[in-house]
């Protein structure tokens, strides 16, 4: 008979006992019913075996034509992703049956009754581990894709750090409360999501990206211990590690100072770390942010990476080298990432990486030295350099014969990226790791305000942020002196999420919006109402966001936010499933009172 013909049974009354991926040895002589999908059919000379599969995984079922031909008949109409339940025997394989790779390798279930409960169209890539289907495939299939094993596993660790951390919270008497999606456009440095509102024609909410302010509010109106596992959105453009929505873990605290705030992070992070079997030393070790900067040039420093970098500015501030002192001049660093014992990097591969900085990195270029056995330097730069300059790099870096030396000279923020980059590349490819598979950092004491394009001082974090207590005479004589409260925790180098102590004075909150530039008619149109709860009696209260994507993706050991999440958009934000974006009717439009003015189309 043709499969498409295959008839379709009713569930009726049958229920699973037991779930295909548990089945073991212990259940032999046991009578079961699995529900699953078919994960392949074999005929093996009239016997036919079948690989069912559901969330706990596989189990082989066996179809004799002897002993039920009725059963076994019907078997060969299964094909893949048909969706079955089987009652069956449970059976000891022979020894030489025996799968060591399979959990449930050890048996088999003999099927003696089937009810094929659905059809299923082919899938459009194997339902297997690895895939070699290309992103966008996956994600149009997202439901073929969710249904693979390390997806399967994904979302399930996802669950359990959900509830880890919901429970460790909850355990300190944080209450869960949730703030609306449809909220007021809140400053966390990225562009809002606008929804137009119907019932007030031309005005929009916004999207949260974050409930930062209403967290505070919270605090204000004493409900003392705050969180929740909340979505934000962010309209920016899309990295690898970035999605247009994305979870928080959201908290905040009253009557606190930071180090209360980071014994309940700690605690966090270990329960949450916990799920995957991850232990992490304790206390977390602490690291200032301009220590972070200056070793590894970035604030989420993977520490294991043996390679630290070396500045040189100073040496160069009076150099005849024009290319180095003019960046200098001009307030740049000269900065360099040193690595002993370099030999295995050909010269090819310096090339590479020079090509690297240049077209990926947005560098200027990649000077180095390396240092031949004979202890001369090989190098395109060396000839300019004076022989104090030659003197001040040696010793700094501590060049022996086999080292090579990177240079970066730019401004600070494009040296310390691309040094940074090539320290992580280059530190995991030579294994210069130190061998912990898990390293976790406190970053501390950054500073309050930053420059902004047109050197104007802006925030770092956020504007709510407190500024350091010792440091609050500062902001009115050296206000880029001034550090913040702000912490954040780093895993494996990537930043786990964020958080400070706020301003819960208003004069202190209006300073500070002064000092960023917000004139006194903008702090109150937009923050207004913050500034009249902190009026309200606000008690003193921080907090912090952990990114839960990302924490997931860690621990899952995923290298892409989309694969721990069910269903992510792509790079261009769109969600190849649902195909949204999408246009809306034009009654839509007019119910909202708007009128799309449509880019024109290219060619
Ligand atoms: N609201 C901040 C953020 O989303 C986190 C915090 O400071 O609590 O980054």
């Amino acid at each position: 008979m043709d499969a498409g013909e295959a008839q379709l049974d009713s569930i009726g009354a049958l229920r699973r006992t037991h779930a295909a991926g548990e089945i073991r040895s212990e259940h032999v002589g046991q009578r079961v019913v699995l529900g699953g999908w078919i994960q392949r059919r074999r005929d093996h000379g009239g016997v036919v075996f079948v690989d069912l599969r559901d969330r706990g995984g596989l189990v082989q079922v066996v179809f004799k034509p002897d002993s039920s031909p009725e059963c076994h008949a019907r078997a060969g109409q299964l094909r893949s992703e048909y969706v079955v339940l089987v009652c069956g025997t449970v059976a000891p394989r022979s020894d030489e049956t025996v799968n060591p790779k399979l959990p449930t390798g050890e048996v088999e279930v003999i099927a003696d009754e089937i009810r094929l409960l659905n059809r299923a169209t082919p899938a459009p890539f194997a339902i297997e581990a690895e895939t070699d289907a290309d992103e966008s495939t996956r994600l149009r299939h997202r439901i073929h894709d969710l249904r693979r094993p390390p997806l399967q596993r994904a979302l399930r660790l996802r669950h359990e750090l959900y509830q880890a951390t919901r429970a460790s919270l909850a355990e300190r008497d944080f209450l869960e409360i949730e703030t609306p999606m449809l909220a007021r456009s809140t400053p966390e440095g990225a562009r809002d999501f606008l929804v137009p509102s119907r019932l007030q024609p031309g005005e929009f909410y916004a999207l949260p990206q974050s409930p930062q302010i209403m967290k505070q509010l919270l605090m204000v109106a004493g409900f003392d211990r705050y969180f929740q596992i909340v979505r934000c959105f962010r309209d920016e453009d899309q990295r690898a590690d970035r999605q247009l929505e994305f979870t928080q873990v959201d908290l905040e605290m009253s009557f606190v100072g930071v180090e209360d705030v980071l014994e309940v992070l700690e605690a966090v992070t270990v329960a949450g770390c916990a799920v995957s079997g991850v232990e992490l030393p304790r206390p977390f070790p602490r690291m200032g942010y301009r220590e972070a900067m200056d070793r590894f040039g970035c604030d989420r420093p993977d520490t294991r990476v043996q390679l630290e970098l070396v500045d040189l500015s100073d040496a160069f501030a009076e150099s005849g080298f024009r290319a180095f002192r003019s960046v200098v001049d001009a307030g740049g660093i000269v900065k360099c990432l040193p690595i002993h014992d370099a030999d295995a990097l050909s010269r090819g591969q310096i090339d590479k990486l020079e090509s690297l900085v240049r077209k990926e990195l947005g560098g200027k270029g990649l000077a180095w030295i390396r240092v031949d056995a004979e202890g001369g330097w090989q190098s395109p730069i060396a000839k300019f350099l004076s022989d104090a300059e030659r003197a001040a790099i040696a010793e700094r870096t501590d060049a022996r014969p086999g080292s090579l030396i990177f240079f970066q000279a730019d401004e600070p923020v494009r040296a310390n990226a691309i040094l940074s980059r090539l320290r992580l590349d280059l530190g995991e490819r030579l294994g210069r790791v130190d061998g912990r598979e898990w390293d976790v950092l406190f970053i501390e004491d950054f500073p309050l305000f930053e420059a902004d394009d047109q050197g104007r001082p802006t925030y770092v974090h956020q504007p709510f942020v407190a500024p350091h207590d010792d440091d609050l005479e500062l902001l009115e004589s050296d206000p880029w002196r001034v550090r913040g409260t702000h912490y954040d925790v780093v895993l494996n180098g990537v930043e786990l999420g964020s958080g400070s102590l706020r301003n819960h004075r208003s004069d202190l909150q209006r300073r500070i919006f002064e000092l960023i530039g917000y004139s006194k008619q903008e702090s109150e149109e937009r923050f207004g109402f913050l500034l009249e709860a902190l009026d309200a009696g606000a008690p003193p209260h921080g907090g912090f966001a952990f990114g839960f994507d990302r924490w997931a993706m860690v621990l899952a050991g995923a290298s892409s936010l989309r694969d721990v999440i069910a269903f992510p958009k792509t790079q261009r934000g769109q969600d190849l499933l649902m195909d949204a974006p999408s246009e809306v009717s034009a009654g839509q439009l007019e119910e909202l009172s708007l009128r799309v003015r449509r880019p024109r189309r290219e060619g």
